[in-house]
């Protein structure tokens, strides 16, 4: 019988794997439970046209040699065999405006990045300096991002106390330019006088300091931290929805799939959103009052995102990313009018391996409220349930893809004749593939307001049972990275683990 503690995860999104495959190298018995046939969450992969589209996920920062991700997945061990591509150096995201010829770029490195916004503001170098010292300095107020000791994991300084809108409109009265700082801002969902300006730093920072594609899609990350766990002993269930975690003398006894099967452990970590763990949890130990805190709290938006596969060798590659804003206000599409959608989108690249002066794909992506697509919500499309929507669904995905497309020709009028088919999700698709709620991209809703409240701590009341993913801290691929690191830090102490990632290097 083996002596090693057992941990029982729940999910297997990248919250869920970064946990399972650091505890299963440090000595843990490790089960991850699943309830999708394909494991990832978020970093699941689709194939249409024998080309591999990615779900969500296209591009992470901070894996240059030294950089925080390139640390963690080098401890990890993962690092050597990532296939990864850098986006443009001289501009890995262009910002554009309907109206207005100019693209503006950001460049990776911070002198570079100063550089070349200062050429398309001359008169603003002060203000773009103060804007990337600031950057660096809500950094540094988080030490854990920069995988240092800190017995403070929140979010905590006096960046999270002020909105980036507001912040940015405090560096300079040039309104073109506070939106182009802003222009990347659907990568955290930014709502203007919400979104603290340390979740736009965090973010930022990463991919300045190195932005990255993927070679062969986002679904590589999952199967090579897989492996780490499956390697060191650990076991992932597919097809294994959990629904009750119990609690017996004030510890989580096991973890109850539909099936009826029953799964004991020392420990229980949940990559589930928090609300929806709360709803499995079966306990007198966790009182109402913290369980509805976790419900009232607002997730974000959702999206809504069209997969376009191109005729071979007509459409030649970007090496960078697009962020497109229909009026000169890139803080206003997030609450769109339905008659105005969409008010901004971001379009990726998809490299031809075989031809790479060529495209294979486009994806973009915009914002959709859950409420659009609400009339179809009793409707599911999971791996056990497959329901047809009905012709009214259909034709409500047709009229999108159309309103979005012409939009799209407005700046990318060649795109047309190139388009071999276009496939699509919509937030009900978000709901189904990642199992949350209401298919918000990336959780609760960061509030400079009220910081603390929304950043949620991963140790909860019960002893043994703790959270991970993107509603801990901070979300996206290093942000759940470092989470996890939060998370997992509860069972083998914080200094322990960062020296080990250190040694590791
Ligand atoms: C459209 C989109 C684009 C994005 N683009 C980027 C990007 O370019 N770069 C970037 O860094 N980040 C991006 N993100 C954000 C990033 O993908 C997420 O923040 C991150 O992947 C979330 O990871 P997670 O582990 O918290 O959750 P998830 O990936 O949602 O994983 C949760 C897992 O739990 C499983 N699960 C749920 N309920 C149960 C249950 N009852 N039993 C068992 N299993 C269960 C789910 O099936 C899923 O596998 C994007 C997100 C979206 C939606």
């Amino acid at each position: 019988m083996s002596t090693k503690q057992k941990v029982i995860i729940v999910g297997s999104g990248i919250g869920g794997l970064v946990c399972g495959a650091i505890l299963a190298k440090e000595g843990y018995d490790v089960l991850v439970l699943e309830r999708n046939k394909q494991i990832g969450g978020c970093l699941q992969i689709f194939v249409r046209d024998k080309l591999i589209f990615n779900s969500s996920v296209h591009y992470i920062g901070g894996l240059e040699k030294g950089q925080n991700l390139y640390k963690v997945f080098k401890y990890l061990d993962i690092i050597d065999q990532l296939e990864m591509h850098k986006l443009d150096d001289v501009a890995f995201d262009k910002i554009i405006f309907n109206n207005d010829e100019k693209e503006y770029h950001y460049a990776q490195g911070y002198d570079n990045f100063v550089s070349t916004l200062v050429q398309d503001f001359p008169e603003e170098e002060q203000a773009i300096l103060k804007y990337v010292e600031a950057i660096q300095l809500a950094c540094e107020s988080f030490p854990l991002y920069n995988l240092q000791e800190s017995d403070d994991y929140n979010l905590a300084s006096e960046f999270s106390e002020i909105d980036t809108q507001t912040f940015i409109a405090s560096l300079t009265n040039n309104i073109r330019l506070q939106n182009v700082l802003a222009g990347n801002n659907i990568l955290y969902a930014g709502i203007g006088n919400k979104t603290p300006f340390s979740v736009h730093a965090l973010v930022l920072n990463s991919y300045i300091e190195s932005a990255w594609t993927f070679k062969k899609g986002s679904g590589q990350i999952a199967k090579l931290l897989a492996k780490v766990i499956t390697n060191n002993g650990g076991e992932i269930k597919k097809r294994c929805d959990v629904l009750k975690l119990v609690d017996i003398d004030g510890k989580i006894q096991y973890a109850e799939t539909k099936d009826g099967k029953k799964y004991t452990a020392d420990f229980f970590i949940s990559n589930v959103h928090p609300s929806q763990t709360m709803q499995m949890v079966e306990s007198t130990t966790i009182r109402n009052v913290y369980k509805n805190r976790l419900k009232s709290l607002e997730n974000s938006v959702s999206v809504f995102v069209l997969y376009i596969s191109l005729k071979p060798n007509t459409y030649l590659h970007s090496n960078s990313n697009y962020y497109y804003f229909e009026e000169n206000d890139a803080w206003n599409s997030i609450d769109y009018e339905e008659s105005k959608w969409p008010l901004s989108y971001g379009l990726f690249y998809s490299k031809c391996n075989k031809n790479p002066k060529y495209a294979e794909s486009v994806t973009i992506m915009t914002y959709m409220k859950y409420s659009e697509v609400e009339e179809w919500q009793h409707t599911y499309n999971t791996v056990t349930t497959s329901q047809e929507r009905g012709d009214s669904y259909a034709q409500f995905k047709e009229n999108k893809k159309n309103k979005l497309l012409q939009t799209i020709y407005k700046k990318f009028p060649d795109i047309e004749d190139s388009i071999q088919s276009c496939y699509i999700s919509t937030p009900l698709s978000y709901r189904d593939y990642m199992g949350t709620d209401d298919g918000s991209i990336y959780g609760v809703v960061k509030d400079y307001k009220d910081p603390i409240r929304t950043y949620i701590s991963p140790v909860t009341k019960l002893p043994n049972l703790f959270l991970t993913g993107q509603n801990i801290k901070l979300h996206g691929i290093l942000g759940v990275t470092i989470s996890s690191i939060v998370c997992c830090s509860t069972l083998l102490g914080i200094k322990n683990l960062l020296q080990k990632i250190e040694d590791a290097q």
